[in-house]
């Protein structure tokens, strides 16, 4: 599955947001830093309304979203990248995911250690950075002098793209900035994902709040706000201590407790939104009176693609895609209605699937 990372200095609320996220109390958060040793994975429904009023249409059973993985990823401190703290294991972990969210700590309370002892949540995030700015380097210059005997010696084509690649992360990273906002060629894609660095992921921006702060945000997080909105990154204003609560509520007091709090949704489902989005996923649902089912399929993904997700076999034998858009759906009040309506469409191998189509696959086995 996909997989975003949480990160940030200890104490900032990590923990606390994972709990929520996951409602579990696996990942234990604690007044003290380096309380999450393991890299903690939380298996998270993607928040889907547009599921329940398909189902309701259509009569069906059960409700089924789709998942991404979210992981708490602990042990960061000034000087992980060189193996203080828990780094080594810290820079791992961070590697093997898609996307990274940076929670920053925008609350204030004086029984909470803060590691450099204010708050100050742009700079909390340059330590971050930093650290992962520092393990790109070393890993990239590692890589440059084997990579330049090979261009030398052979002129072998792939070393000398990954040659260039390197070298213009390093531009990059020499000027104090992360490898995602490098200008990439788009047909060196390939070579530059291949460098597998850790400020090349996509970032968004989680600015933990006091209770107090939930809605509108506060100095701190509106600093946040306005690094994120200027490198074109999305931000979340939450309150990680509000989530916790809330997520030990069941559905109907949790509505009733929104409502008290002028929300509508709880704050996580924008988190668990941002990450989804960021990630460059986006959703078919598949409709019948067993299920309502929510699917994740890449941007771009054709319809055997997206059948695959399915089932392999549905990807090898596919025919076509009946495919109705949600509004029609719900316009039409089915597919029966969508049908006669003339919404139905039948969509061939090389339809490009989009957010929100109703899909029923024919296929050969
Ligand atoms: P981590 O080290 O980043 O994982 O931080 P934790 O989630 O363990 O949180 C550290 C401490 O800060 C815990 O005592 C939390 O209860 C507290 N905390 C987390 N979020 C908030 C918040 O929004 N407001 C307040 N007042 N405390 C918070």
């Amino acid at each position: 599955g996909f997989k975003c990372g949480i990160v940030g200095l200890p104490n900032v609320g990590k923990s606390t947001l994972f709990n929520a996220l996951t409602k579990t109390a696996a990942a234990q958060a604690e007044n003290y830093p380096f309380c999450t040793i393991e890299p903690n994975v939380g298996d998270v429904a993607v928040p889907e309304p547009r599921l329940k009023n398909l189902a309701a249409i259509a009569g069906s059973k059960e409700i089924i979203p789709t998942r991404m993985n979210f992981v708490d990823i602990a042990g960061l401190v000034k000087g992980a990248s060189q193996g203080e703290g828990l780094g080594n294991q810290f820079l791992a972990n961070i590697r093997e995911t898609d996307a990274v969210a940076y929670v920053l700590r925008c609350f204030e309370d004086d029984d909470i250690t803060h590691v450099s002892g204010k708050i100050d949540p742009l700079a909390d995030y340059e330590v971050v950075e930093t650290e992962l700015m520092l393990a790109d380097l070393e890993s990239l210059e590692k890589r440059r002098t084997n990579l330049e005997k090979k261009a030398k010696s052979g002129g072998d084509k792939d070393a000398k793209e990954a040659l260039a690649m390197v070298d213009l992360a390093l531009e990059q990273l020499n000027a104090g900035k992360p490898a995602r906002n490098a200008d990439v060629p788009k047909d060196s894609a390939k070579a530059w994902k291949m460098l597998q660095l850790l400020t090349a992921k996509p970032v968004f921006y989680i600015a933990n709040v006091d209770e107090d702060s939930a809605g509108e945000g506060n100095e701190f997080s509106d600093v946040v706000k306005k690094h994120a909105e200027a490198e074109g990154s999305p931000v979340v204003v939450i309150s990680a201590k509000i989530e916790s609560e809330i997520a030990m509520l069941d559905e109907e007091e949790q509505a009733e407790f929104l409502e008290t709090l002028g929300l509508e949704e709880p704050g996580l489902n924008r988190v668990i939104r941002a990450g989804y989005d960021l990630l460059g996923l986006q959703t078919y649902f598949t409709v019948g009176p067993k299920e309502a089912r929510a699917w994740t399929i890449p941007e771009g993904a054709t319809a055997p693609q997206a059948a695959g997700v399915i089932h392999g076999d549905f990807e090898k034998g596919f025919i076509r895609a009946e495919t109705i858009a949600y509004p029609d759906f719900i316009a039409h009040k089915g597919e029966n209605g969508a049908k006669e309506a003339g919404k139905m469409r039948a969509e061939g191998k090389e339809y490009i699937v989009k957010d929100g189509d109703v899909l029923h696959f024919r296929f050969n086995v």
